[in-house]
């Protein structure tokens, strides 16, 4: 065994070489250094957490072989593509082989050529698998990808798994680790008791997403609703999930009439067909896939920018698994979950009779959903991990940016609705949603004249509202459970027991307003100026072009990220070109010289220079004074982009110092960080909404402007007056 320095090196050293990383994120790090002690371990990381780099970077490192155990095929052939891009032998046994190619997979385990070996539960465990894999240099340890099917108490036990625990008495001193997006702290003792895992260690990542916003909107128009978000990212990755198969086809066609191309998959469809939406989505020749859960285990796209949920999901760790699928790339992304009391019924009636546990994970979504708390906050808390929420919100979900406001006078809004109801029901004839909103609207239109309902009390009392307001408002109270809709074909509207109670004690109400939504800016990513963003798109055509001839995924070319920085540095040489992070050896190789022509092209059609976005950061930081103060570093004065990079912090935290600074030292002008119009259109907010709360400020913005900025504004002008 290696010493531990020794150790290091070579991570490093892999780490680099391979995929062109300077460092590993401080658990995978824990997590590769627990793999080459040769302990048990059960690994918690989230989605986007770079969890299959703990898996592959040791057996990079010693040279032996790891064996990776996965429920998907489409997830092994993914990750067998990605690693043989950065070079590295891997290969994967499953049913989808020819005989030839099993014969050179064996072949290769036989000589030891291979580092990873993905493997299904049950091809494993055959005889002929075990022998196999106990001849030659044998296994150095094995990694069982999620893990949390081997837990009844998870959201996706699968009976397969649970015979995992037969590795252990195959291969006894063999390390095992179990990995999973999604574990609670009972589904992550069960893995480690199911798996007879000796004494494992336990790595848990946070579970928080902070550059996706998550929103809960009701669904009174499901695809007007979801046309509108998917409109808030054109050209861009969305995934729209359905419960049913025939909702996938049903919301795709109603999108496509719309103008947005979307494509349906669900298991029902034939293989071919599946494999090709998968492969035009990973290559970005397809934008917005409509689909059931079946899509997306083992589908990679880092750049998704939105994760649409038509009905509610089954679960907490479904939904987190599934809105997971969105920014892995950790550019701003959104979840938007479409939520309706029916759904939860419909779902409910279909769960009946099952395992109860089922309905207990459901209830656990219907109450985040109609809670009015942070989501972040929430998510996090489920999975047993707290979520400080700062004062002005996270500023990433629809609870604290106000997406989700009160309805100031609820309670009369409420009261009439629910009078007008009865009023309705005590007439003869049964009547649905829409007759209830056009009595409140006041319509004359002939259902409602039919029924005499013209002449019930409530009518018109609403009628200077809008329709489609009326029609949310009354969908809330089904919501809430104060009315009901019956099933059939034509649902009738009835007023609950609960809906009574209202009108009788004066039980409080809360309905929400729906605020105009605008797409996500919470800034945590890479912002490109005018001239690299054209770039990028180039780089992006290019990509695409060449993940459709080589048939790979277009994000195992290069990320997004990479990407960007590549066109925001523009390097004008091979060297230059490596040196940028998440370009590795064999990527230059392959893809060097494109890129580089490209560069060089745009340059000279454009003017724009080259290597400038690295030299003037370093120019600038070597004008500062070396582990100056912050306020050495204002005064230079300095961007907020080289001061996070000298003092290694986030921008979050430069503009809190730059709020104090500005508070304490009163500079003249803050226009070194702001711009003038900026400055003057949080002035003219600031003093059109009053107060000392910043949230009202940034509605007033139509969250334009972040929380950092507004407060540092504030500072300023309070040192102005
Ligand atoms: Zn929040």
């Amino acid at each position: 065994m290696a010493a531990p320095v020794m150790e290091q090196e070579g991570v490093s050293e892999a780490l680099n070489r391979v995929w062109g990383f300077n460092e590993l994120r401080p658990l995978q790090s824990e997590v590769v250094s627990a793999s080459l002690k040769n302990r048990d371990a059960v690994v918690v990381m989230p989605t986007g957490g770079g969890k299959s780099l703990c898996f592959q970077l040791p057996a990079i490192v010693t040279n032996t072989l790891t064996v990776v155990i996965s429920p998907l095929i489409a997830l092994m052939k993914d990750q067998v593509d990605s690693l043989s891009v950065v070079g590295v032998p891997a290969a994967a046994l499953n049913s989808s082989l020819s005989a030839e190619e099993e014969a050179s997979i064996v072949a290769k385990l036989r000589a030891g050529d291979l580092r990873l070996l993905y493997v299904s539960p049950e091809r494993l465990l055959l005889p002929a698998t075990l022998n196999l894999l106990k001849q030659g240099r044998g296994v150095a340890r094995f990694a069982i990808d999620e893990a949390h099917c081997i837990s009844a108490w998870g959201h996706d036990f699968r009976p397969e798994f649970r015979l995992l625990h037969r590795i252990k008495e195959a291969f006894p001193g063999v390390p095992v680790q179990a990995f999973t997006a999604t574990a609670t702290p009972k589904v992550q003792r069960d893995i480690a008791i199911q798996l007879g895992l000796e004494r494992p260690l336990k790595f848990v990542g946070i579970f928080d997403r902070p550059n996706l916003t998550y929103r809960i909107v009701s669904k009174d128009d499901t695809v007007g609703r979801i046309a509108e978000a998917v409109g808030r990212y054109p050209d861009e990755g969305v995934i729209v999930y359905c419960l049913a198969r025939k909702d996938t086809e049903s919301i795709a066609n109603a999108l496509v009439a719309r103008g947005i191309s979307a494509v349906a998959y669900h298991a029902g469809l034939p293989n071919d067909v599946r494999r090709k939406v998968s492969e035009n989505f990973a290559q970005e020749k397809v934008n917005v896939i409509v689909a059931t859960v079946a899509f997306g285990m083992g589908i990679d796209r880092g750049n998704v920018r939105c994760v649409i949920h038509e009905c509610i999901p089954k679960s907490m760790e479904g939904y987190q698994q599934e809105t997971g699928r969105a920014g892995r790339d950790g550019q701003p992304s959104e979840c938007v979950l479409l939520y309706s009391h029916g759904d939860v019924l419909r779902l409910k009636r279909l769960l009946a009779g099952g395992d109860p546990h089922h309905l207990t994970l459901l209830e656990e979504v219907r109450r985040f959903a109609t809670s009015h708390e942070c989501r972040h906050k929430a998510l996090s808390e489920h999975f047993g991990q707290e979520y400080p929420v700062s004062e002005g919100g996270c500023g990433a979900c629809d609870v604290c940016t106000g997406g989700m406001k009160r309805l100031g006078n609820s309670q009369a809004v409420a009261t009439r609705i629910l009078e007008t109801a009865i009023a309705l029901s005590e007439g003869e004839k049964s009547f649905g949603v829409g007759v209830l909103a056009g009595v409140l609207l006041g319509s004359r239109v002939k259902m409602i004249l039919e029924r005499g309902a013209d002449r019930a009390p409530g009518f018109g009392a609403f009628a200077s509202e809008e329709k489609e307001r009326v029609s949310s408002w009354i969908h809330q109270m089904v919501d809430l459970g104060l009315l009901q809709v019956s099933s059939g074909d034509y649902p009738v509207l009835s007023v609950t027991e609960a809906g009574r109670e209202v009108l009788e004690t004066g039980a409080e109400v809360s309905l929400i307003e729906n605020v105009a939504l605008v797409r996500s800016v919470k800034a945590t990513g890479t912002e490109l100026d005018a001239v690299s963003e054209e770039l990028y798109v180039k780089f992006r055509t290019w990509r695409r072009a060449t993940s459709a001839e080589k048939g790979v995924p277009a994000y195992v070319i290069f990320h997004d990220a990479t990407l960007m920085r590549v066109a925001s540095i523009r390097p004008s040489t091979p060297e230059n070109l490596r040196a940028i992070s998440g370009v590795g050896d064999k990527q230059a190789a392959e893809y060097g010289s494109s890129l580089l022509r490209m560069i060089r092209e745009f340059a000279e059609e454009t003017g724009a220079g080259l290597d400038t976005g690295a030299t003037p950061v370093i120019q600038s930081t070597k004008a500062l004074p070396k582990n100056g103060s912050y306020a050495d570093h204002f005064e230079a004065p300095a961007s907020i982009e080289d001061i996070c990079r000298i003092a290694s912090v986030k921008p979050t935290t430069v503009w809190g110092h730059l709020a104090t600074w500005v508070a304490t030292t009163k500079p003249k002008s803050i226009e070194p960080w702001l711009d003038a119009e900026t400055i003057a259109r949080v002035k003219a907010a600031l003093a059109a909404v009053g107060g000392t709360q910043l949230k009202p400020v940034f509605e007033y913005l139509s969250e334009t402007v972040p929380y950092d900025k507004i407060r540092v504004v504030r500072a300023f002008l309070e040192t102005e007056s």
